[in-house]
């Protein structure tokens, strides 16, 4: 049986690369408010924003963190802009086994864009609020989509730790860990 569709608001940030000075405010900013305990640090490896910056041919890219992949891509793309030639991993938004972008640096789990997800809800995400130079701007549209829950962090999460380590230690792990929590 196929899943009942449903209207949802879906949020996104345009980027205008044009505008871009490449300041890194958008990361610092995103990878504080993702600090445990949140603005206690400004590590940019936990921004799940990354600026791609040339500053001596004025190029700069924010690229935000998408989805997981476990799958490595089996070719390589070269994209030549301004006349710099860039690989297509430069540009890509998925935290993947072939490098190191958008993986939590203490834990090697991958790390994708929530929007800035709280409590209260944000009127606009943080790095759109940081950009002084409206290179990144909030838009949101609806949308007709399939009802069925998105994948979030958690399940992103075990999906790289079981990619890593296959199910069968990662379901052990949970039951150990469940026997051991509080209240169990
Ligand atoms: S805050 Fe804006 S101008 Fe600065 S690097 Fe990020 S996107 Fe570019
Ligand atoms: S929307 Fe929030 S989570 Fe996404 S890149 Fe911007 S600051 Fe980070």
């Amino acid at each position: 049986m196929s899943a009942a569709v449903k209207t949802k608001t879906v949020k996104r940030i345009r980027i205008d690369v044009d505008k871009c000075n490449g300041c890194r405010a958008c990361e610092v900013i995103c990878a504080a408010h993702h600090a445990q305990p949140r603005f206690s640090s400004t590590n940019p490896a936990r921004a799940r924003i990354r600026v791609i910056r040339y500053p001596l041919s004025d190029i700069y890219v924010p690229v935000l963190a998408g989805e997981y992949t476990a799958a490595e891509c089996p070719g390589r793309d070269r994209y030549v802009i301004g006349g710099k030639e860039y690989e297509e991993c430069a540009f890509c938004r998925a935290s993947c086994p072939s490098r190191d972008f958008f993986k939590e640096p203490d834990s090697d789990l991958p790390l994708k864009c929530d929007m800035c997800e709280s409590d209260p809800t944000l009127e606009e995400p943080l790095c759109v609020q940081w950009c002084l130079a409206d290179a990144l701007v909030y838009e949101e549209y609806e949308e007709e989509v399939k009802d069925e829950p998105a994948p979030d962090e958690v399940d992103e999460g075990l999906l790289a730790l079981a990619h890593r380590h296959g199910w069968d230690r990662v379901r052990d792990a949970m039951t150990r860990m469940a026997n051991k929590a509080p209240g169990a």
